[in-house]
């Protein structure tokens, strides 16, 4: 027997309208059969939701995350993206399958109480995570209740041999300490990527298993063609990180005498299907390149700021025709998973680019890129808008607070002024997951408790190896401070020259 809903009362963005109609939506089986004019007729079993008072938009679509680091929130206010990913395997390795589903399951109830209904989360790669322990972190995001693509982060070239120059540049010493060479795991990774495939449980609509060759320099041609395989086997989606700094893209050049998503794309594997986290450091053949084939962007401008990757070029791609998203990343580098954080961000970086306030984004295209460009990022067509066909799920802002003090503009408020703290009720599929400001499957303070019993776990587990971390960090982060010094074909910092050392040995990057 069907199931009916109706919510009344609620006033529903018009994101592009930049007004706030009230409007009635009739839910058939969670899914949006009908938003008409107030008095819409509904069956008469059908339950009344009121949503009087209250503002209601799309769950919003988190295009970037790592699902792994949520318990890793504000470690470290000042370290880049290289510092990050020397540190985070020795820092916050070694966990067991139950602190993983705890990271997992974290992330996602914040994202839930912020309004966000579905993330794309770079998760745990293979063979650090085995099969079991992927679908357990699949069940931590059905646990929470939102949708999610878990993309296990994929890779065979170790950080220290995916920047050319830096293992030589070492103390022979510390090169001994630096090398954990994944030579020969391309075959195993592959296996073990297509066993979780084949062996994935749970509803697709719901969660996913996507593939993401982590970042294309840490990537073996043969590993990526092998990802690429997967994807299309299982009809799925893939993610990289790709021109997130400045280092990365710079490395590309000399490996490969082009940038990184001119090699990946050679190999075939830019599609619809494909994303691009960051994408800072894309100049415009790139982004040409992306939109050609109608792939997406994640714009993680917070997150871009916090490790000094730089001002993303937005304006450009949307004029490119590339599909953009926006994304929060992961704690270990943008701490707090708040979507409307992460569109503020998006629009107030985008005006400091350049002086014409005509090229800055506009709150219509920032909730976009956060709702229905999400949606077609993640390849879940069923999300994103409120309108016929798709599921419910529905935020609800309420406006007896603050931020809606007085409604003046609903597309401006929402990326301009909204914080979550009006979320009320959140619905995924004509349900609640939140409701009056909680998180329905869970006790706050449990999970505050196993938070902490696994932060000393991690810490106590990782001690050898964060003291080796310690002592890495001073020479790897001096050469890559020179590398970032040289210039390339396009300019993403706020300042440059920057105020570093001379550039010195390393590798002669050649400016396009
Ligand atoms: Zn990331």
């Amino acid at each position: 027997m069907s199931s009916f809903s109706i919510i009344r009362g609620g006033r529903l963005l018009d994101a592009a309208g930049r007004t706030a109609p009230f409007k009635d939506i009739l839910v058939k089986d969670g899914a949006i059969l009908e938003v008409g004019e107030p008095g819409l007729a509904a069956p008469p079993e059908a339950e009344v939701v009121d949503a009087s008072r209250h503002l209601m938009h799309p769950g919003l679509v988190n295009s970037h995350t790592h699902g792994s680091g949520a318990l890793t929130r504000g470690y470290l206010d000042r370290w880049n993206l290289e510092m990050l990913l020397m540190a985070a395997p020795r820092r916050f390795g070694n966990q067991s399958a139950e602190i993983k589903y705890l990271n997992t399951y974290l992330g996602a109830v914040e994202m839930a109480l912020k309004g966000c209904t579905v993330a794309y989360d770079l998760t745990f790669g293979v063979p650090v995570a085995t099969t079991e322990e992927l679908i357990a972190m699949g069940q931590a995001y059905r646990d929470a209740g939102i949708r999610a693509v878990m993309a296990p982060m994929l890779s065979d070239i170790s950080f220290y041999r995916a920047i050319p120059g830096l293992v030589e540049s070492l103390p022979a010493e510390l090169q001994r300490l630096s090398v954990i060479d994944a030579a020969d795991a391309t075959d195993e990774v592959l296996r073990l990527m297509g066993e979780a495939l084949a062996a994935w449980p749970h509803d697709r609509d719901h969660v996913k298993l996507g593939v993401a060759p982590t970042i294309p320099t840490h990537c073996s041609d043969a590993l990526m063609r092998g990802s690429d395989r997967l994807v299309r086997d299982y009809d799925t989606v893939m993610q990289s990180h790709v021109g997130e700094s400045k280092v990365q893209v710079l490395a590309a050049k000399e490996f490969w005498g082009k940038s990184m998503v001119a090699h990946i794309d050679e190999l075939g594997l830019i599609g619809p299907h494909f994303s691009v986290a960051h994408g800072v450091w894309l100049d415009d053949d790139d982004m040409r390149r992306l939109a050609d084939r109608g792939a997406s962007v994640s714009h993680n401008a917070g997150s871009n700021m916090r490790l000094g990757a730089g001002i993303a070029d937005s304006r450009r791609m949307l004029e490119l025709g590339v599909n953009l998203g926006i994304g929060t990343d992961g704690a270990t580098s943008s701490d707090n998973q708040n979507m409307y954080e992460a569109m503020r961000a998006a629009q107030q970086v985008s005006c400091v680019r350049q002086p014409d306030h005509r090229l800055w984004l506009s709150a219509p295209e920032v909730i976009a890129a956060a709702t229905t460009g999400g949606a077609r990022l993640t390849g879940f067509g069923h999300v994103g808008s409120i309108e016929p066909g798709k599921r419910a799920d529905i935020v609800f802002l309420t406006l007896d607070h603050p931020n809606w003090m007085p409604v003046n503009d609903p597309s401006n408020q929402l990326v301009l002024v909204e914080d979550a703290t009006a979320v009320r009720h959140v619905m995924v599929d004509g349900r609640f997951i939140v409701r009056d400001g909680r998180h329905l499957a869970s006790d706050m303070a449990a999970l505050a408790g196993k938070a902490e019993a696994a932060r000393e776990t991690i810490a106590s587990l990782n001690q050898a190896d964060m003291a080796v971390a310690e002592r890495l960090e001073e020479a790897v982060t001096s050469f890559c401070r020179s590398l970032s010094a040289k210039p390339y074909s396009v300019e993403r910092y706020a300042a440059f020259p920057c105020r570093c050392e001379t550039p010195e040995a390393g590798f002669a990057a050649t400016p396009a």
